[in-house]
């Protein structure tokens, strides 16, 4: 199967989700994750019509988008953040979804450009409390996000999530359902945010069933990686 072949079942198969869901159609946004795949497949993906990608290794995230200039690519960044490496993220990307500390989204604050629109950001939620996986505890997730709202040049929009390895839908539903219910208590608590990045190559229908507003898929699209 060609990038092209596998980008239009993906999207079915989101267009699918989003009925069974009964959720207005394309309320689930395509994020194309192109780590450790070539420029070359990139644009494949880019000429099917696929215009969104996200990265998670600073450095090859840069040769590509230097490599893909001439294109209209709008880059996220998904990968851990060392606060030495803020700067260039400020710099390149349109969205991080990775941010789980205080420091790291204000040093994006102060290093966005001011010619460029503002950063739209994700808090990172460790939605099943794993010691493996970074992001923000559950109940430290109120405080941080009221803090990281009121910087400028950077918009908080909601959170991602990478729950467990679970094997039945219900299992990841349920997980997926804690993330939803999760941003839902921020809005209640005055935040306006609109956006939940999750829902992998293995778990996407679950994600959009509980109310992902993005997915961020890599392998079904662009095959395994090296
Ligand atoms: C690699 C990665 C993905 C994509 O995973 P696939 O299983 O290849 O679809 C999504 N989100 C994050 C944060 C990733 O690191």
């Amino acid at each position: 199967m060609s990038v092209a072949d596998n980008l239009n079942t993906v999207l079915q198969q989101i267009r699918d989700a989003e009925s069974k869901a009964n959720r207005p159609a394309d309320s689930v946004q395509l994020l194309a994750v192109s780590k450790r795949h070539s420029a070359e497949k990139i644009i494949e993906a880019y000429q099917a019509g696929q215009h969104v990608f996200a990265e998670n290794y600073l450095q090859e995230a840069l040769y590509k988008i230097q490599q893909l200039q001439e294109y209209d690519i709008e880059w996220h960044f998904i990968g851990s953040i060392q606060s030495n490496k803020t700067r260039k993220i400020a710099e390149n990307f349109a969205w991080v979804h990775s941010v789980s500390r205080f420091k790291i989204a204000e040093r994006l604050s102060q290093q966005r450009p001011s010619d460029l629109a503002d950063l739209n950001i994700c808090i990172e939620v460790n939605i099943d409390a794993e010691s493996s996986k970074s992001g923000v505890m559950p109940d430290e997730l109120l405080p941080l996000a009221i803090q990281i709202a009121q910087l400028p040049h950077i918009k908080l929009r909601g959170l991602m999530v990478i729950p467990k390895f679970y094997e039945t839908h219900e299992e990841q539903l349920a997980a997926f359902q804690r993330a939803a219910n999760l941003l839902d208590d921020l809005n209640q608590h005055g935040l306006q945010l609109d956006t939940l990045s999750m829902g992998m190559s293995a778990d996407f229908p679950a994600a959009i069933a509980a109310g992902s507003t993005m997915v961020r898929i890599g392998t079904a699209i662009f095959g395994a990686r090296k």
